[in-house]
């Protein structure tokens, strides 16, 4: 009797990454086009996927369940949206799970893991816009520079 494999995706690659060494690192621009942000990046020697190593991480799916479920209260309120119907959120959050690249955080940053999730809910609800649903997600901290320092940092008479 034949078994067959459901486990993963086919698409998926089946590997833990692997980093390179640190002399393999790739010189990449961190900001795309700009080349004063070149820098060697880590990259995972099995298949190639450069690690994400600036910026806010991926997070797990419970935190655009959270999104999900602050859309959904929103949309109950709304006069100018229709409510989001317990289909169209199922839907959404089955698309979430199937997504492969979703669950693999070595090379995902959270910016294309929020553009992910948009566009999964776009395509249930095309008529919500891409300020409301990214608004709605739990808030991030952001390691950014602090205008109080900067303020203080100004020239000072002597
Ligand atoms: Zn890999």
């Amino acid at each position: 009797m034949l078994m067959k494999h459901s486990r993963g995706k086919e698409m998926a690659e089946d590997h833990e990454h692997v980093d390179c060494q640190p002399d393999q690192r790739k010189w990449l621009e961190r900001r795309p086009n700009e080349a004063a942000t070149m820098e060697p990046h880590v990259y995972c020697v099995a298949c190639g996927m450069v690690k994400n190593l600036y910026g806010p991480r991926a997070r797990k799916a419970g935190f655009y369940l959270t999104g999900l479920s602050a859309l959904k209260g929103y949309l109950q309120r709304s006069v100018v949206h229709g409510k989001m119907t317990q289909g169209q959120s199922r839907l959404i959050a089955k698309a979430l799970e199937e997504l492969v690249d979703f669950q693999d955080f070595y090379g995902l940053s959270l910016e294309s893991q929020s553009q992910l999730y948009l566009a999964a809910v776009k395509r249930v609800r095309p008529d919500l816009d891409k300020e409301l649903v990214l608004r709605l997600l739990p808030k991030v901290r952001r390691r950014s520079r602090r205008p109080l320092i900067e303020a203080m940092a100004k020239p000072s008479v002597c």
